[in-house]
């Protein structure tokens, strides 16, 4: 039976906490020992008390709790060969030979990089007495699954990442709010979200709340003409008696020559019109609090999919990352959703954003 590590990593998001919780308890049906990994990749890097083995009951209640209660990093050494070939060790010390990474599209490529090095790795090891040639024979193939845990839905090849829909409602709450006395005070509000290279949460909650306007960087507005546009489409729904004006800037936000639009620009222009305007920067909110049932569900789906998927895998089968696309569970490749996404921001810094908003392969593509 495995052992099998589970991390959070990167960028925390609502529902981490309940793919840790399915995965402990789906790998504890399922016969195996299940251990937390504190911090990310730093509890691989340092092990001792960094990887602890979880029983049932430590992962009871954790459904409605937003976050990760394992920590979640930024872990520079995990970056340096030097500090996988760390965190091997501390592996094969402790018996792990699976690892379950739930985290953005950063946290998977360094995990897919993990397993491609892990054979040298772990000779290497064993030239430097560091491990016994029993322990190099039983932890010669490292299992990896990933879980897609950003609010950002970033990724390509599954429609939905864990924590999305969760930020994604806390901001139209927000932008509710925003909203009552926007319109009380007939003001006008610009709304940064987050999302970095990804105009999910901005259109999402855009179309939501009935936004007058939204930036995103997959349908950027031509540098030329966009604060015209802009002032052209808020004034006319002015005329037709609208109080409130609401824009959102996707965090991404950029024209069609690739120049960064800010709030601050926005702002200028909506004053030129004559509108009292404010800025709200929704900030770490956005990221916070209880999971929504869809993140609940979907973590606790995918967890127990991923523990399947450590006890059906072998080495000819590549790393998977389990996603969901047309309401199924499925198994990708975890090497081509990573390089998929990757092309997504290559294709916007080419200007080609047709092809950025196909490969986002998301339905609001069309
Ligand atoms: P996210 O997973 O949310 O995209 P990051 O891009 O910050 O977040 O990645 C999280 C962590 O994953 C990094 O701090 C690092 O430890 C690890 N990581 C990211 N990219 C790589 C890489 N190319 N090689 C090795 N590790 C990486």
């Amino acid at each position: 039976k495995k052992k099998i590590a589970i991390i959070t990593s990167g960028g925390d998001a609502p529902g981490m906490n309940a793919a840790v919780r399915a995965v402990t308890r789906a790998g504890i049906f399922y016969g195996c020992k299940v251990y937390a990994c504190y911090e990310g990749y730093t509890g691989l890097v340092k092990g001792g008390d960094m990887l602890k083995e979880l029983q049932w009951q430590d992962v009871r209640g954790l459904l409605s709790i937003g976050g990760t209660i394992i920590g979640t990093a930024r872990c520079k050494e995990f970056r340096e060969r030097w500090g996988r070939l760390q965190a091997c060790y501390n592996m094969v010390s402790n018996g792990i030979d699976a690892l379950v990474v739930c985290g953005g599209d950063g946290s998977l490529t360094g995990a897919d990089l993990f397993r491609k090095e892990w054979p040298e790795l772990i000779k290497e090891l064993l030239g430097e007495d560091k491990i016994t040639k029993e322990q190099y024979e039983t932890h010669r193939n490292l299992t990896i699954v990933g879980l897609v845990g950003s609010i950002d839905n970033d990724m390509c090849g599954t429609d939905s990442t864990i924590g999305a829909y969760s930020s994604l409602e806390r901001i139209i709450e927000l932008v509710d709010y925003i909203d009552a006395t926007a319109a009380s005070h007939s003001r006008a509000f610009v709304v940064e979200v987050m999302g970095r290279h990804c105009g999910w949460l901005g259109l999402m909650s855009g179309i939501a709340t009935g936004a007058d306007y939204i930036f995103i960087p997959e349908r950027p507005p031509s540098e030329s003409n966009w604060k015209d546009d802009l002032k052209k489409v808020c004034l006319r729904h002015r005329e037709k008696g609208r109080r409130k004006t609401t824009v959102i800037v996707a965090e991404g936000a950029i024209d069609d020559q690739l120049n960064p639009i800010t709030s601050e620009e926005v702002k200028d222009v909506l004053v030129e019109i004559g509108l009292d305007t404010r800025i709200t920067r929704l900030g770490h909110v956005q990221r916070g609090g209880a999971p929504c049932a869809f993140d609940r569900f979907l973590a606790t789906v995918q967890g127990v999919d991923a523990v399947r998927a450590v006890l059906e895998s072998t080495p000819a089968i590549p790393s998977p990352v389990i996603s969901i696309l047309e309401n199924k569970i499925v198994r990708q490749p975890l090497v081509e959703s990573v390089a998929q996404t990757k092309t997504v921001s290559a294709a916007i810094e080419a200007k080609d954003f047709d092809k950025a908003l196909q490969l986002r392969d998301q339905e609001f593509a069309t």
